[in-house]
């Protein structure tokens, strides 16, 4: 198990970092929530996962180092 609270950087940039990992979790699960209720299915959906990491990749790079502590 990762512990990310030892990264204490509260900057823009570290803060969008830390915030991929349960996007892509919830991505995920959402999808397959979806493919269970609806006809559309993970097949269909997938490709979000994609847009989603983009989005959070693009975010992330044009976030803010302003108070960032680590290296
Ligand atoms: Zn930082």
């Amino acid at each position: 198990m990762a512990d990310e609270t030892k990264s204490k950087c509260a900057c823009p940039r570290c803060r969008m970092r830390g915030l991929m990992g349960p996007l892509m979790l919830i991505t995920i699960g959402a999808i397959f929530l979806l493919g269970r209720f609806t006809s559309v299915g993970f097949e269909e959906l997938w490709p979000v996962i994609l847009v989603v990491a983009g989005v959070v990749l693009l975010l992330q790079s044009s976030a803010s180092r302003a108070g960032h502590t680590g290296s």
